[in-house]
């Protein structure tokens, strides 16, 4: 099977950066586009110090540059869950990005660049594929959601502790009522606040 169209994608605005997304349905099992380079061989000190984010080592000996601008599957991200795969043959010195699912017109295209790169570029800045960012938004609306609980225990505890201060000042004030009632006929109601009418009738 012949590789897609290159009117089958385009380069566009990814949440990372730059992406490489579907402009037709892709089928599942379709040979999209070739990830192609200088060939490097380890064996050679000049290849063997280049460094950049772009190489796909194909096996001990060799790895393909893929920084090269003409490498258009070079704009393509990583996905932790994605809908395409890297077919890599190490006799051919040859690796395609096929799909692995049915891929929607906008969407974007995307293969797992595998343990090594993760633990190397991802990991210390936080994976942003979708998969990540969907985990992420989880665990942060788990947070929200246990700390709303708490809040809203300590708010129970508060009120619970308020009720049992309301029923304790009751309780005191009923106490108090009892014992100062006694005072009141021993002559200190002329202590006590004249009521409104008392007053209206004194203004008067
Ligand atoms: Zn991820």
């Amino acid at each position: 099977m012949p590789l897609l169209s290159s009117k089958s994608y385009r380069v566009g605005r990814s949440s990372t950066g730059l992406g490489l997304f579907a402009t037709q349905p892709i089928k599942k099992g379709t040979k999209i586009i070739r990830y192609f380079g200088p060939l490097l061989d380890s064996k050679n000190k000049k290849h063997d110090a280049i460094e950049n984010k772009y190489l796909f080592q194909l096996n001990d000996r060799w790895t393909i540059d893929g920084s090269v601008r003409k490498n258009v599957a070079r704009y393509i991200n990583h996905a932790c869950k994605p809908n395409a795969e890297s077919d890599v043959n190490p006799r051919k010195k040859r690796v395609i990005i096929r799909s692995i699912r049915k891929i929607e017109p906008g969407e974007e295209i995307n293969y797992d660049y595998g343990t090594e790169y993760f633990k190397a570029y991802l990991k210390p800045i936080g994976c942003k594929c979708d998969a990540c960012e969907k985990k992420r938004a989880k665990k942060k609306a788990e947070a929200r959601a246990e700390k709303a609980a708490l809040k809203a225990k300590a708010l129970r505890k508060a009120e619970k502790l308020a009720e049992k201060a309301l029923l304790a000042r009751k309780a005191a004030k009923a106490l108090g009522k009892k014992k100062a009632a006694p005072k009141k006929k021993a002559g200190k109601a002329a202590v006590s606040r004249p009521t409104k009418a008392a007053r209206k009738k004194r203004a008067a």
